[in-house]
């Protein structure tokens, strides 16, 4: 989707400061740090949210993941322990319509969350 925000990341045509990446996910600096880590974790295809991930799309969120998880191990938080947040639609938050995943860290987290 060339008017998307994070589908020009990937494409390399906005830049960002990119934290790991693999064949079909990218992982890239947030732009307004919420911690001392936080990295969003993108598949290179762009799906609006979680809701149009479907079984038509195997893999997606397994990428996602392992992803997030090279994120924690590169950025020193594996073991500390740190949070996976994904924002879905209006309720949500979502801000940006291109499935993301946070990856937060470095600092105590409080519950529950805002
Ligand atoms: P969400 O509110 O869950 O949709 O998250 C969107 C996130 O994207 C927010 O944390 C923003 O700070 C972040 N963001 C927006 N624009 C950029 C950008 N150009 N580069 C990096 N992160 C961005
Ligand atoms: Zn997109």
């Amino acid at each position: 989707m060339t008017d998307c925000l994070f589908c020009q990341i990937a494409a390399g045509q906005i830049p960002a400061k990119v934290a790991a990446e693999s064949d079909d996910a990218l992982a890239f600096y947030d732009i307004a740090p919420q911690a001392p880590v936080h990295v969003l974790v993108i598949p290179k295809a762009h799906f609006d949210s979680v809701n149009e991930v479907t079984r038509a799309h195997p893999g997606v969120f397994e990428d996602l993941m392992r992803l997030a998880q090279e994120v924690a191990d590169l950025e020193g938080i594996k073991d500390s322990g740190y949070r996976l947040v994904i924002n879905v639609g209006h309720d949500g938050q979502q801000t940006v319509s291109h499935l993301h995943i946070h990856v937060l860290g470095g600092r105590q987290m409080t519950w529950p969350p805002g």
